[in-house]
């Protein structure tokens, strides 16, 4: 794909290559000159020169993924990219985990394998000293032996006993250690695995599992012969409603309305994901166009039916809508073809004055 540069990436100084220091050529000439294009995107937005928003920044001049460009080309555009948006683009283009941090995780798992083995291995030894120990005296107690002997030999018995037991006791604390660890390793990995796939600001799915949920959910639908319908939801006016009562409150109504849609279709075994920004999508397994139509009709209905009022004052900020297009599953289509006609149909819905629910009709 081809790379147009966005409104304010268009104005990022890059170096002429006479101002490059001589000898870096080909690669490196071409990693400098991306490199200037993010410290010039770094300056012009006042952005703090961390590695988490270089590396959106790097992404974003390479234009590495396309949808994250757009989404920086606007909210550069907007209210502008503040390191919360950076945060935010990063949970739904990247997940939460870098592969650094993959990697970490899987050395750590590595190492308390190596370490158990180890441990395990010692362990036998112990238990091959021991066996050797207790043989040689069963052959002693075979031949002829005298008091003295016999009593000898029972306290030898008894230390490589009281030793066997003291390395038992020491690999049990180890192995009891050692599966605490695991747990607690098993732990973060589901954590992770689940903040991969979860929008931090509003706990439903993020970009990236809401796609895996409607590919999966079209492969039930096509191997069960069942319809699946996808709706998406667009606030209305939420750039308005960011002016007049702050982002800090629009984050706030952004929570509420995942919460509102994700309870509402979960009821009939949906599901709900936020796009990005202001904007959701909504899976309902086994039902029909004009059934979903009807429930996401419902769902915007209730919602713009309540006044939203303050957590700080109880005062009022007036009610919320949105706008949203529906799409029934076609077999052979992909989840990004089924997003597109229900995009459309929202398109047409903001077209006719938003706060309704337009079915796509292609
Ligand atoms: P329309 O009815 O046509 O959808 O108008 P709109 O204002 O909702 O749409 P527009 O695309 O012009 O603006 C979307 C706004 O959503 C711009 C941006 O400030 C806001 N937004 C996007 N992501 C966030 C976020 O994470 N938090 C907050 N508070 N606002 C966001
Ligand atoms: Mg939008
Ligand atoms: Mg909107």
């Amino acid at each position: 794909m081809q790379y147009q540069p966005g409104p304010y990436e268009a104005q990022a100084e890059v170096p002429a290559p006479a101002d490059l220091a001589p000898g870096v050529a080909g690669e490196a000439h071409a990693a400098l000159s991306w490199f200037d294009r993010v410290r010039a995107l770094l300056v012009r937005t006042g952005l703090p020169p961390e590695p988490a928003v270089y590396d959106i920044l790097w992404r974003y001049v390479r234009d590495e993924d396309h949808e994250l460009s757009l989404a920086v080309d606007r909210a550069m555009a907007g209210d502008g990219l503040t390191i919360s948006v950076v945060m935010a683009l990063r949970e739904t283009h990247l997940g939460q985990l870098t592969p650094a941090q993959v990697n970490q995780l899987i050395a750590e798992a590595h190492d308390q394998a190596e370490a158990l083995g180890l441990r395990i291995q010692s362990g036998q030894t112990d238990l091959a000293d021991y066996g050797r120990a207790i043989a040689v005296g069963g052959e002693k107690l075979a031949g002829p032996l005298d008091a003295t002997a016999l009593a000898t030999l029972l306290e030898q018995l008894g230390a490589a006993t009281a030793s066997m037991q003291a390395a038992n006791g020491r690999l049990m604390a180890e192995l009891d250690q050692a599966a605490a660890e695991t747990r607690a390793l098993a732990d973060r990995l589901i954590h992770a695995e689940r903040a991969a796939v979860t929008d931090a600001l509003t706990g439903v799915m993020n970009r990236r599992g809401i796609m895996a949920a409607i590919e999966k959910a079209q492969e039930e639908a096509q191997a069960a012969g069942t319809a699946l319908a996808l709706a998406v939801v667009d606030i209305d006016h939420f750039k308005r409603f960011n002016d007049r009562y702050g982002h800090a409150m629009g984050d706030d109504v952004l929570c509420f309305v995942a919460r509102h849609l994700a309870d509402r279709l979960a009821r009939d075994g949906g599901l709900v994901g936020r796009l990005g920004g202001e904007e959701f999508v909504g899976v309902m397994p086994g039902v029909g166009l004009q059934a979903a139509c009807g429930r996401i009709d419902r769902v915007r209905a209730e919602l713009a039916g309540q006044v939203l009022r303050s957590a700080v004052d109880g005062s009022s900020m007036g009610r919320i809508s949105f706008s949203a297009g529906v799409a029934e599953h076609r077999g052979g289509q992909s989840g990004d073809e089924l997003i597109a006609r229900a995009d459309s149909a929202l398109y047409t819905a903001k077209r006719l004055g938003r706060d309704r629910v337009v079915p796509d009709r292609s």
